[in-house]
C-alpha cells in the first residue's frame, strides 16, 4: 500500500470512527409529532443528550454529529405516564392478592417488579406513579434509588410506599387472627407520627384508603374524617408532597376533596354533585376503568358474550358525569391488578366510555405531567426530557396503534 494511500484510509476511518463516537445530537423523523397537546404533520425533533434541543419541520443541524433516525410510517409522541400502577403486584388470576401479601418474599416481589418495569418501558410507558406497595413496605423507594443510580433501565418511578388505611378497614382479613396488613394503620392519635415516617422513609406522596369494604354485608363505608384527612394533607403538603384517596363510595369523595387530596382513586358512585365539587377543589379523577373490568373477568365475566354486569352500566354513567362536571380525568389503570406492559388497555377503555382519543393521548402526556406536577416531561418541548415513543400510524386517527410501539427511548437513550 503506497503512503498517499495508507493516509487516505486513516483519514476516512477516523472520520467514520468520530461521525459515531462524537455525535452529539440525534435527529427524530417520523412523519408527524403529537407534541401532548397536537399533532404537527411532517414535524421532527433534535435531541441532545438526555434533552429535546429543537422541534420543527425543517431544522438546521450540524451533519457531522448528528445521528439521523428514520421513523417513516410513525408518529412521535411524549413518553406516556401510567399514573396508577402497582410494580409489586402481579395479576390476582396468577396469585390472589392476599397470597401475594402474605406469603411471596419481597425479594421475589423486587425480582418480578424488574420485570414489570421492563415490560411497562417496552410498552412505552415512561413515568409510572406507583400507589402502594401492598405489605412490600418501602421497596418501591429502594427501586426507584436502583433507577436513580442506572442499576436498570426503567420507568421514573413516583412512589406512595405502603400507603395508610384507618386502624381495621384494610387486608388480609378473612382470618380469626390479625395478619401483617397490606398498608399502615393510623387513626387520629397517631396519623402525624406515621404520616412524616412514610416521608422520612423516602415517598414522594402519600395514599390514603378514604373507604372500604367494611361495612356490614361487606359494603364500602367511609373511614376516616374529614378532621384525619385533613391532618394528613396538612402534614403531607407542610413537606411538599400530595395526597392521593382510595374512595369508591360518594361520602369518601366528598370527604377526600373536602379535606383537601389531589387526585381521587376508582370514584365509582361519583356523581355531577361530587365531580363538580372536585373541580371546584380542583381534585383530578383517576377512573381505573382496566382493573375494574379485570376483576370482573377474574369472577367469570365474558365482555364479548355476557350482558353489561351492572357496575360496568353504572361506571359508564359516572364517567359520564365527570365529563359533563368538567373535572380533570387522569390516565391509570391500576395496572398490576391485570398485566404489566398492557396499561394501555385503560386508554381504550377511556375511549369507550366516551373520551376523544386526543383526549386521553393529552390526558397520559401533558394531563398527567401536570398534576402530578412534573414540569419536565409530557410534552415534546424544547429543553424537556427526551423520554420519546414512535408508535406505528396515527394514534389520534386509531387508539390501538398506541399498541405498536415501535421506538422507546428514556432520557435520551434507545430501549432495547
Ligand atoms: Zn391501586
Amino acid at each position: 500500500m503506497n503512503r498517499t494511500l495508507k493516509i487516505f484510509l486513516v483519514f476516512f476511518l477516523c472520520n467514520i470512527f468520530s461521525r459515531y463516537t462524537s455525535a452529539q445530537y440525534t435527529l427524530l423523523k417520523p412523519d408527524r409529532v403529537f407534541d401532548g397537546e397536537s399533532i404537527l404533520e411532517g414535524w421532527s425533533v433534535l435531541i441532545k443528550q438526555d434533552k429535546i434541543e429543537a422541534i420543527g419541520k425543517t431544522l438546521k443541524i450540524d451533519s457531522v454529529h448528528t445521528v439521523i433516525v428514520d421513523l417513516k410510517g410513525t408518529t412521535l409522541m411524549p413518553g406516556l405516564i401510567e399514573g396508577h400502577s402497582h410494580i409489586l403486584l402481579h395479576p390476582y388470576n396468577e396469585t390472589v392478592w392476599d397470597d401475594q401479601v402474605l406469603i411471596e418474599s419481597v425479594a421475589e416481589r423486587v425480582i418480578r417488579a424488574n420485570n414489570h418495569l421492563r415490560a411497562s418501558l417496552k410498552a412505552g410507558f415512561t413515568t409510572l406513579r406507583d400507589l402502594g406497595t401492598e405489605g412490600s413496605q418501602y421497596a418501591d423507594v429502594g427501586i426507584r434509588q436502583a433507577i436513580e443510580k442506572k442499576i436498570i433501565l426503567a420507568p421514573d418511578l413516583i412512589c406512595a410506599g405502603p400507603a395508610i388505611v384507618a386502624t381495621g378497614s384494610y387486608g388480609p382479613n378473612k382470618f380469626n387472627f390479625k395478619t401483617p396488613q397490606g398498608a399502615d394503620e393510623a387513626d387520629a392519635n397517631n396519623l402525624i407520627q406515621v404520616v412524616r415516617n412514610q416521608i422520612g422513609h423516602g415517598v414522594d406522596l402519600i395514599k390514603i384508603y378514604v373507604d372500604f369494604r367494611w361495612g356490614p354485608f361487606g359494603k364500602a363505608m367511609p373511614t376516616f374524617s374529614i378532621e384525619e384527612i385533613k391532618t394528613v394533607v396538612e402534614t403531607a403538603r407542610s413537606s411538599g408532597r400530595d395526597v392521593v384517596a382510595h374512595a369508591t363510595t360518594r361520602e369518601g369523595m366528598r370527604r377526600a376533596t373536602l379535606g383537601g387530596v389531589s387526585t381521587i382513586e376508582h370514584g365509582d358512585e361519583g356523581n355531577l354533585e361530587i365531580f363538580k365539587l372536585m373541580k371546584e377543589h380542583k381534585v383530578a379523577w383517576c377512573p381505573t376503568l382496566a382493573a375494574e373490568e379485570a376483576n370482573l373477568y377474574y369472577r367469570g365475566w365474558n365482555k364479548k358474550q355476557d350482558p353489561q354486569p351492572e357496575y360496568i352500566k353504572n361506571k359508564k354513567i359516572t364517567f359520564k358525569a365527570a365529563q359533563q362536571a368538567g373535572v380533570q380525568i387522569i390516565f391509570g389503570g391500576d395496572v398490576g391488578v391485570y398485566t404489566h406492559g398492557d396499561n394501555a388497555r385503560e386508554l381504550l377503555l377511556m375511549e369507550e366510555y366516551g373520551m376523544s382519543p386526543l383526549q386521553i393521548l393529552q390526558s397520559a402526556t401533558s394531563g398527567n405531567a401536570e398534576v402530578f406536577h412534573l414540569q419536565d416531561r409530557g410534552r415534546i418541548k424544547e429543553g424537556y426530557l427526551a423520554d420519546l415513543i414512535a408508535v406505528k400510524g396515527d394514534p389520534i386517527k386509531q387508539l390501538n396503534h398506541i399498541y405498536q410501539v415501535e421506538l422507546v427511548m428514556k432520557r435520551g437513550v434507545k430501549f432495547q
